[in-house]
């Protein structure tokens, strides 16, 4: 019969994988939590428009990604394709605009229909974190800075650069488009299909594109920096001066606007060079208008997303589990008490293995499998006499102890 297959671009993921994507959430999970964040969950779906109506009609996700579905009640749901979108939906639908600040973390799969390749899957894990009703510079830098010591403690902070760029106010935005779209016009020919839509529609969104065709173009474009308004560009420098003052390194990159239309101001991203063009493993903004305009009122909020199977992949060390000791019973009538004492030492806080069958030889073939550090062998004579074999698996050595002293034994 021919094997069931998954699906392109979604994997079973278990051993040393699973094991560096829990340590990727853990590790984010205690350092968000020191800024005051806490867990929150949303569904895995929700109603298409949450996300057609507020990531921007032309954006990649909307257009091309989005895995929708009409379901038996005849609506239109979205497997969700980003975080922040539940989350601000779930934040102005359970009335949240009471208690400001709130302070959000989450994590858990997005799906997006891509072409599969490395570091790019169509189900994917996000940790994510959102800061919602606090308008100044100082949720800029804290938010970067979490992100920032996020990486570090994951050991990869060597490895990362911080590109930041303002994209301003919304005058500033309308600056800055009417210029591009004077300079682009000139260059319509040029530009991929996908863009040339875009001019009318979205033009700021040409400046993500990853068409060489467009890239092009792009690199004589306008600067974004030279549209900003003053209010705009004191918010800028505001944040950057509180990265200097607390020494993370960061890049001013102009071209950086991030694919989503829900962003104003701050927009970053934490790249490596050591996953090819799929570099960018964190990456965030401020979103002023997003709650507005999903009907919370005016609430200036800001977050990013990392994707947690990039940033595994770059995780080196070995995340083997704690070594077990192993429980082997010799002879039918010590079962029962090799049953009791693998009870009592994982009650004592130990990592257990018991070995179910085979000859000595095979059992303690398969302690040395599961990496236990030592065994705990459990012969007629000694159980007739309440104690054990106490042996070291690297060194080999062995000893015999009282049961009464085995957890003892085992703690020194
Ligand atoms: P890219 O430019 O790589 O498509 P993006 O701008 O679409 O990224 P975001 O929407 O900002 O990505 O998502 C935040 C992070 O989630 C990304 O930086 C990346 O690490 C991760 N991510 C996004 N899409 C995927 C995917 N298809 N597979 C795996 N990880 C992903
Ligand atoms: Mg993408």
């Amino acid at each position: 019969m021919e094997k069931v297959q998954s699906v392109r671009g979604t994997y079973d993921l278990f051993g040393d994988a699973k094991r560096k994507m829990k340590k990727v959430i853990a590790t984010g999970e205690s350092v968000v939590e020191k800024y005051g964040f806490e867990e929150i969950e949303t569904p895995i779906f929700e109603f298409t428009e949450v996300f057609a109506r507020n990531l921007g009609d032309t954006s990649d996700i909307v257009t091309k990604e989005m895995y929708c579905f009409e379901d038996k009640g005849g609506e239109s749901l979205t497997l969700r394709p980003e975080g922040t979108a539940g989350v601000v939906r779930a934040f102005v639908a359970n009335g949240m605009q009471q208690n400001l600040p709130v302070k959000f973390y989450y994590h858990g799969p997005m799906f997006r229909y891509e072409r599969p390749q490395k570091g790019r899957q169509r189900q994917f894990t996000q940790f994510g974190v959102e800061l919602l009703g606090v308008e100044t510079p100082q949720a800029d830098i804290e938010v970067i800075a979490m992100a920032y010591e996020f990486l570090q403690k994951l050991g990869l902070s060597g490895q990362i650069t911080v590109e930041i760029n303002s994209l301003g106010d919304a005058e500033s935005r309308d600056t800055y488009r009417e210029k591009l779209v004077a300079y682009l016009t000139q260059h319509i020919d040029e530009l991929s299909e996908d863009s040339k839509n875009r001019l009318t529609r979205n033009p700021l969104r040409i400046l993500d594109s990853k068409e060489d065709c467009d890239k092009t173009v792009i690199a004589n474009a306008p600067r974004y920096a030279d549209s900003l308004n003053e209010n705009s560009r004191q918010f800028f420098a505001a944040v950057l001066k509180g990265l200097d003052l607390l020494d993370i390194k960061y890049r001013v990159n102009d071209r950086l606007v991030r694919g989503l239309d829900y962003y104003s101001h701050t927009v970053f991203e934490l790249t490596t060079d050591k996953l090819g063009a799929q570099g960018t493993v964190l990456a965030g903004g401020r979103y002023n208008g997003l709650v507005a305009q999903m009907g919370g009122g005016d609430v200036a909020g800001i977050g990013w997303a990392c994707g947690v199977e990039r940033l595994s992949m770059l995780l080196q060390e070995d995340t083997a589990l704690p070594r077990p000791i192993a429980v082997i019973p010799v002879g039918e009538d010590t079962q029962e008490t090799a049953l009791q004492i693998a009870h009592q030492l994982r009650l004592a806080g130990f990592s257990v293995e018991q070995s179910y069958s085979g000859n000595m030889k095979k059992r303690l073939m398969k302690a040395n499998k599961v990496n236990a550090a030592q065994a705990v062998i459990l012969g007629s004579d000694e159980v007739a006499t309440n104690t054990a074999t106490l042996k070291d698996l690297d060194s080999g050595e062995q000893k015999t102890v009282a049961l009464a002293d085995l957890i003892k034994e085992l703690q020194a």
